[in-house]
C-alpha cells in the first residue's frame, strides 16, 4: 500500500492518490513558511487547512503524518525512513517549481491529473492550430462541454456574454451586503501561537481568519455569496468603495486553489439560482465565465507555455517595487485604500488587482519578476499559476501581447469612474501635471510617450495614442518633468 502525499493545494477527499492509500502525508515545510513577504492570513489559512484536513482524515479511520520538516523534500524523506522504502503518490503539483521537486524526488511516483475541470491534454487540443487564443472563445467551448447555462445547443438566453449589463460606475450611497466569517477552533490558535513562536517576515495581520478552511467552511461562504451577493454581482463587479473588501465577489478563490472547494459545484449553484430566478443571467453568467472561463484559460496557458513565464519582460522594465505596496504610508487615497485591505485580509478584487496595482507597476515600469513576486505572496489565493498570467500577460504586458491585445493602462479618470477614492484625495484624477496632478494620470500620459513607437502600432491602443499627438510640446515636456519627479518620489 502506497502513502499518498497531499501538498496544500490538494486538499480534496476527491484527490485521486486517496485511493488506495494506506496512510496520508502532509508537510508543513518551513522553507514554505519563511518566505519573505507571504501574508500572514495566506500562512495561517494553509496551516489550518492542511491540519483541518488531516483531522477529518483521521475522524474517517485514516492514518495520517502531518509533520514539520524544513523543506518538504525532508518531509518526504523523514516519512520515508520512518515508514520504509515505500511508495509515495501525489497528484500532480499545479506549479512548475513544485513539479519539478516532486519529479525529482526518489520513492515519489507522480500521479498525472489536477482539480482542474480542464485538462492538460484537453487544453493543448484546445490552442493547437489557433493563432491567438482568445478567452472569450475557450469559454464558449468550455460552455458547450461542461453544459453550463445552456440550452440544448444554444446558450441560455440566446447570448454567451452580458456584458453590456454589467460592470456598471458605483453610484453614491451604494453599501455591499455584510459576508460571512468563519467561526475560529483550536485549531485556528494553535496554528496562529505556532506562526507567532516561528517570528517569521511576514506581511499583513493575522486574525480573524476570513477565510474557510474545510469543504464545510466552503459551502457555507459559497451559500451566502450566492443568496446575497451574486445577484448584483454583475452590475458592480469592477466598483470599488472605500473600506470594502469583498463588495459582491465570491471570494472563493483560495477555497477552490486549495482544493476544498470544487469548481463545479459553484457553477452549478449560480445556475440553479439563475433558474430558480434567485439570480439574473447578467451576474450569473458573468461569474460562471470567471470560473469555466477565465480561471481554467489562465491554468491552461500557465501550464501550455510554462518555459516562457521566467525572465519575461517585453517592455524592458527595471525598477524596483516601491515601498507602498508594503504598506509605506501614502496620500494616494486608492492605494492606501486597497494596501490597507491587503494587509488587513490577503485580499483585493481582480479590478483593484489590475487597475490599481497592476496598472501602477506597469506605469511605474517595475520589474515583472519582482511584482509577480508581490503578488504570489500577498494574496491568500496566490499561486504562481495564476499570478504569472495574470501579472506577467494580463497586467504587466511582459509577454508583449501574447495573452492580451492590449496593455491595461490607465489613468486617475478610469479609477475616478468606477470608485470613490478620488473625491477624498489630495490629488486631482484629470490634472495630469502640478502639484495636484494624479501619480496615476502622469504616469499614464508619460506611459504613453515613452512606449509611443510600440504602441503606435497596436490599432486598440490607436485611441490613446491620437490623444497623446493633441498635446503640445510644452505639455508633453511638463508630463515628462513632472512623471520624473513622480518616479524619484516613489524611489525614495
Ligand atoms: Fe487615486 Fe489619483 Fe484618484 Fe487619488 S486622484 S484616488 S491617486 S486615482
Amino acid at each position: 500500500m502506497h502513502t499518498a502525499w497531499l501538498l496544500a493545494e490538494h486538499l480534496s477527499h476527491a484527490n485521486p492518490v486517496l485511493e488506495g492509500a494506506g496512510r496520508v502525508l502532509l508537510v508543513e515545510s518551513d522553507a514554505a513558511l519563511a518566505q519573505p513577504g507571504a501574508h500572514r492570513q495566506k500562512l495561517h489559512m494553509m496551516l489550518s487547512a492542511m491540519r483541518h484536513f488531516a483531522r477529518e482524515l483521521r475522524e474517517r479511520g485514516v492514518e495520517v503524518d502531518l509533520r514539520q520538516a524544513a523543506t518538504l523534500a525532508a518531509g518526504v524523506r523523514a516519512h520515508r525512513a520512518a515508514h520504509g522504502a515505500l511508495e509515495v503518490r501525489v497528484l500532480e503539483p499545479t506549479g512548475s517549481r513544485a513539479r519539478r521537486l516532486a519529479h525529482g524526488l526518489p520513492g515519489v511516483v507522480v500521479v498525472p491529473g489536477s482539480l482542474f475541470l480542464t485538462t492538460e491534454v484537453q487544453f493543448s487540443a484546445w490552442a493547437r492550430g489557433r493563432k491567438r487564443l482568445i478567452m472569450e472563445s475557450f469559454y464558449r467551448d468550455q460552455r458547450r462541454r461542461l453544459g453550463a447555462l445552456m440550452d440544448g445547443d444554444e446558450p441560455v438566453e440566446g447570448q454567451w456574454n452580458f456584458d453590456r449589463d454589467n460592470r456598471k460606475k458605483p453610484p453614491k450611497g451604494l453599501i455591499p451586503p455584510t459576508v460571512w466569517m468563519p467561526v475560529e477552533d483550536g485549531i485556528d490558535a494553535e496554528v496562529r501561537r505556532d506562526l507567532d513562536a516561528a517570528a517569521l517576515a511576514a506581511f499583513g495581520h493575522d486574525g480573524p481568519r476570513r477565510w474557510p478552511v474545510t469543504a464545510t467552511e466552503a459551502e457555507a461562504a459559497l451559500a451566502d455569496f450566492i443568496a446575497n451577493r451574486l445577484p448584483a454581482f454583475g452590475p458592480w463587479q469592477d466598483a470599488m468603495l472605500g473600506g470594502q473588501r469583498l463588495l459582491w465577489h465570491a471570494g472563493l478563490a483560495a477555497a477552490m486553489n486549495i482544493g476544498i472547494l470544487d469548481p463545479m459545484t459553484m457553477v452549478r449553484a449560480a445556475e440553479a439560482a439563475y433558474r430558480d430566478g434567485r439570480a439574473p443571467i447578467g451576474s450569473v453568467e458573468g461569474f460562471v465565465r470567471q470560473i469555466i472561463g477565465w480561471r481554467e484559460y489562465v491554468h491552461g496557458i500557465y501550464r501550455l507555455r510554462e518555459g516562457d513565464w521566467d525572465g519575461m519582460n517585453a517592455l524592458d522594465a527595471d525598477r524596483a517595487l516601491p515601498a507602498l505596496f508594503w504598506g509605506a504610508p501614502t496620500e494616494m487615497a486608492c492605494m492606501s485604500d486597497a494596501i490597507s485591505g491587503l494587509e488587513a485580509t490577503g485580499y483585493a478584487h481582480h479590478i483593484e488587482r489590475l487597475m490599481l496595482f497592476g496598472n501602477l507597476q506597469l506605469l511605474l515600469g517595475v520589474d515583472p519578476a519582482e511584482a509577480l513576486d508581490w503578488f504570489r505572496v500577498t494574496h491568500v489565493d496566490g499561486h504562481d499559476w495564476v499570478m504569472a498570467p495574470n501579472v506577467l500577460g494580463m497586467a504587466l504586458f511582459a509577454d508583449g501581447g501574447r495573452m492580451m491585445t492590449k496593455p491595461y493602462a490607465a489613468s486617475g479618470a478610469y479609477i475616478n469612474r468606477m470608485s470613490d477614492h478620488c473625491k477624498g484625495c489630495r490629488y486631482t484624477p484629470t490634472v495630469r501635471h502640478g502639484v495636484d496632478a494624479c501619480p496615476f494620470t502622469t504616469l499614464y500620459w508619460d506611459f504613453l510617450d515613452r512606449n509611443r513607437g510600440s504602441l503606435g502600432t497596436n490599432p486598440r491602443m490607436a485611441l490613446a495614442v491620437k490623444n497623446l499627438d493633441r498635446l503640445d510640446s510644452d505639455e508633453i515636456a511638463a508630463i515628462r518633468d513632472q512623471a520624473a519627479q513622480v518616479k524619484d518620489a516613489f524611489s525614495a
